[in-house]
């Protein structure tokens, strides 16, 4: 059952081949018996009720697509009943009384909540080696990384212990996760999909999206995920769209633009190669391909490692012991328990942010940092308003290695910054991008570690996107691929 899409388990729900109840004990039973880490709370009682709810809708014929579908959770959208920490100790045994708008909607498709996947602290880091709950093992190679900060989203749904998972992208945490655990996974438009419930790393940046095996399994979910919420100030008013409706589309005539600084010498060969070889698959496929530019892509780390770290600190200072969350047991005075509680509650990483954040807001450094910072968001923006006047969408590496060991990168947080490098740029932009498999690395441990294509789309372009990833997935089989043991 687990190696079914959940296009294939929603045809079986509604045969009434297989019960929603049939189908979460299953995948509870996969997910007790698994090592990777990859969840922060499971609660089989508060699921199985929601089976049994499905159940019921299911026999009276009131049903979605998704109806008696698992899913999994971010565990940085907050849920009733199930613990919201953001990996944080901060919200170690932190209880919403409300559910995110993201998982409200899936809950009203009639999906059932499996638990809450682990992520780095705050969806700050590439590795997810910065969760207080430990890090996630990549199902691939337990001795590597899963990729961040969404690593329990794409680790769960590659070892398929779910078969959907929500998870968010701020520089890359839906795609990067996704290349590195060879699973399908899209970051819509900015503005999509409603922050609201969405515990803030960084406003401006931060978009839910889903993770699956498949393009059409995201093109489902992001059905239900998408819409407009007049309880997030920066969702965008546009009518439901069905994902769906491009899938088959063909390709013939399609414009593919390779951009000149993602093969550069920062790129790892083997991802290279894997790349290189998709491209060509599409060239099969009728596409043609488009030599661009897009030369601001280098200053998207440190423009990017501005912004973040700035709105962070804002969002950040929420956590004071005072309102919910940690708060230090002993303590002089107020001011003594704000900074008891914050230097006990977060992590290391959480902690160098805010510091960055607050110093490039501060007087004086303001204009320096953070204002010249917003300058040059604004032309990687329009680089990508000029190479889309060439293509119709834009193909590259995810990352610019397959999945590096655990703690290799641990006490280097320059070198995890650096390995954002080309999901960076999409973010800043407010643009859609995707990670689909597209192949393995090579030689030695690197034979195991999945490699991912990122494909970029203009502005509210998900359907292209979902249909030019469909399309491949069609004719090429990495999606379908298992780690060994799972
Ligand atoms: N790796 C990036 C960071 O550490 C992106 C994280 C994300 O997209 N949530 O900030």
């Amino acid at each position: 059952m687990h190696t079914k899409t959940i296009k294939q388990l929603s045809a079986l729900l509604h045969a009434r081949q297989i019960s929603a109840t049939e189908l979460t004990t299953h995948f509870l039973g996969r997910m007790q018996r698994s090592d990777l880490n990859a969840f922060t709370h499971i609660d089989e009682t508060l699921t199985l009720q929601q089976a049994s709810a499905a159940d019921q809708r299911i026999a009276k014929g009131d049903t979605t697509p998704l109806t008696g579908i698992p899913i999994a959770h971010k565990d940085i959208f907050v849920t009733r009943g199930w613990r919201s920490t953001a990996g944080s100790k901060m919200l170690e045994n932190y209880s919403s009384p409300f559910d995110a708008t993201v998982v409200e909607q899936f809950n009203s498709a009639g999906m059932i909540t499996l638990g809450k996947l682990n992520c780095d602290e705050f969806a700050m880091g590439s590795s997810n080696e910065n969760s207080y709950f430990g890090a996630v093992k990549n199902p691939w190679d337990k001795s590597a990384v899963p990729g961040g900060s969404s690593g329990g989203s794409a680790a769960a749904i590659a070892a398929r212990l779910v078969p959907a998972a929500t998870a968010t992208d701020t520089g890359g945490s839906i795609r990067q996760p996704a290349s590195h655990c060879g699973v399908t996974g899209i970051k819509p438009t900015y503005g999509r999909v409603s922050r609201f419930g969405m515990i803030a790393f960084a406003s401006s940046l931060d978009q839910g999206g889903p993770i699956a095996k498949t393009a059409e399994d995201c093109a489902l979910l992001l059905n239900a995920m998408a819409g407009f919420d007049p309880r997030d100030s920066t969702s965008v008013e546009r009518e439901k769209e069905d994902f769906t409706r491009d899938l088959n589309n063909g390709l013939q005539g399609l414009k593919i633009g390779v951009p000149r600084e993602y093969f550069g010498p920062g790129l790892a060969f083997d991802v290279e190669q894997a790349v290189r070889a998709a491209l060509k698959e599409y060239e099969k496929l009728g596409a043609t391909l488009v030599d661009i530019s897009l030369p601001k892509t280098e200053l998207s780390i440190p423009v990017y490692y501005v912004i973040a770290p700035a709105e962070a600190s804002s969002n950040l200072s929420r956590f004071d012991g005072v309102r919910y969350g940690h708060r230090a047991k002993e303590y002089t005075d107020l001011s003594d328990m704000y900074k008891k509680t914050r230097a006990e509650g977060f992590g290391e990483e959480v902690k160098r942010r805010i510091l960055v954040g607050a110093y490039v807001l501060s007087h004086g450094y303001y204009d320096a940092y953070y204002l010249q910072a917003q300058k040059i968001r604004r032309l990687i923006a329009q680089d990508f308003q000029d190479a889309f006047k060439q293509c119709d969408v834009i193909m590259g590496p995810v990352s610019p290695t397959v999945a590096w060991d655990l703690g290799d990168k641990a006490d280097d947080p320059v070198a995890n910054y650096l390995a954002d490098i080309f999901t960076l740029s999409t973010s800043l932009a407010g643009l859609p991008g995707m990670s689909i498999p597209c192949g393995f690395g090579q030689g030695g441990k690197n034979a195991q570690r999945p490699v991912g294509l990122q494909i970029i789309g203009n502005y509210f372009n998900e359907a292209k996107l979902l249909n030019v990833a469909h399309r491949y997935q069609s004719v090429t089989d990495w999606h379908q691929r298992q780690p060994a043991g799972s």
